[in-house]
């Protein structure tokens, strides 16, 4: 957070959170597995804005009247503006599936401190079904730390990934997908490809196949969209509901509505949801605010086609997909554990 520049042009800042705490959800599995605390997986917000001379409100942002410029909070509470950011991030589409039951899913971060609970309370003697419902990186992440996470505290689990595509990891290159594939079959995981989940039942999730797959507790991570308030505001949505934006990061309709990271839709670039994009923004929005606040050209965020992404396997490595390139091991996983650590050491005051 570079409000400071902000502030120091003389503009009042204000920041909106539905929580006191933003988690970064990269380090979701390693905190599942033990190997970051909670604590070290999230920002402080209140003390963060009270450090850089932000008042923080801590609400759930609902919509926006974008004609009287005034944001309305589930509260009740409404705020008015000259200039705003969305940054509200993503959740997971459970909508897709019939019925979700008691089903976790993958985001909010504080649903995955609930999974943990459970299997950390589960004991040896009880054998726990757990199914997670995805094969994209989020559903593997998370498939590989309960095994961690099981191992360490001797709980007995049994896991299942059901994954409606041919294979697991489909948006990466093959090889990522043996490396991760082995690896949570190796530790005795079931891996169901070709099975699309139409309702999660009590005690068993029924897939169109007519077959179904017991479980004691399921995590939902099948992909992200963002939140539908920017739809409930009239704003013009991308195709998944993200507000859409410019290549300045502005609202097409409104120049003093910004936004950015997964609740946005680029005008003619469809982006994947993933950090890389949320992190390289900020600063264009952060430029392009003071930009419109004090006079001076505004700056084109050009998104990097290429970027590098790892894997957390849970067993110690990390698979790396950079482009068509795939490199797996402790490595990968110690470079991942400097990248995620580097970035939330940016935000300790
Ligand atoms: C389990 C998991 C693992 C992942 N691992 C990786 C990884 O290793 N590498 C990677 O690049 N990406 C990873 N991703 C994707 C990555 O987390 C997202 O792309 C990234 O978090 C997007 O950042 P963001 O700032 O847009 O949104 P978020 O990080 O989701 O932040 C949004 C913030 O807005 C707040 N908020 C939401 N709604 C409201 C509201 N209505 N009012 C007020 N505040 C609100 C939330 O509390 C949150 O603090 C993972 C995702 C998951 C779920």
């Amino acid at each position: 957070m570079r409000a400071n520049a902000l502030v120091s042009a003389g503009a009042e800042m204000t920041m909106i959170s539905s929580s006191p705490f933003h988690y970064y959800s990269g380090m979701a599995p390693g905190m599942i597995s033990g190997l970051y605390s909670k604590e070290e997986c999230r920002v402080d917000l209140r003390r963060l804005s009270a450090a850089k001379g932000v008042k923080f409100v801590e609400d759930d942002f609902y919509k926006v009247d974008p004609i009287n410029k005034i944001v309305h909070l589930a509260s009740g509470s409404t705020l008015s503006y000259d200039l705003i950011s969305f940054n509200t991030g993503s959740r997971v589409p459970s909508e897709l599936i019939d019925e979700t039951g008691d089903a976790l899913t993958a985001k909010p971060f504080e649903n995955l401190l609930r999974l943990k609970e459970i299997i950390t309370a589960s004991s040896g003697d009880n054998h726990l079904k757990v199914a997670v419902v995805g094969g994209g990186p989020t559903a593997v992440g998370i498939a590989g730390a309960v095994f961690s996470l099981a191992k360490k505290g001797g709980s007995n689990i049994s896991l299942t990934l059901v994954e409606e595509r041919g294979r697991i990891l489909s948006s990466m290159p093959k090889r990522a997908e043996k490396i991760a594939a082995k690896s949570l079959e190796d530790r005795g995981g079931f891996l169901l490809t070709k099975y699309k989940v139409s309702k999660i039942g009590v005690g068993a999730i029924e897939c169109f196949n007519r077959e179904s797959i017991p479980y004691d507790i399921v995590v939902i991570g099948t992909g992200l969209v963002p939140h539908q308030h920017f739809g409930r505001s009239g704003l013009k949505c991308g195709p998944d509901g993200g507000m859409l934006v410019n290549e300045f990061l502005q609202s097409v309709d409104y120049p003093e509505i910004f936004g950015g990271g997964d609740c946005i839709s680029i005008r003619g670039k469809a982006l994947p949801k993933v950090g890389v994009f949320a992190v390289r923004e900020g600063p264009f929005i952060l430029r392009n605010m003071k930009a419109l606040l004090a006079g001076g050209a505004l700056k084109a965020f050009k998104p990097q086609w290429r970027y590098l992404q790892i894997i957390n396997l849970g067993d110690g490595r990390g698979v790396a997909v950079w482009g068509r390139y795939v490199f797996a091991g402790k490595v990968a996983m110690l470079i991942k554990e400097f990248i995620d650590k580097r970035f939330m050491r940016r935000f300790l005051v």
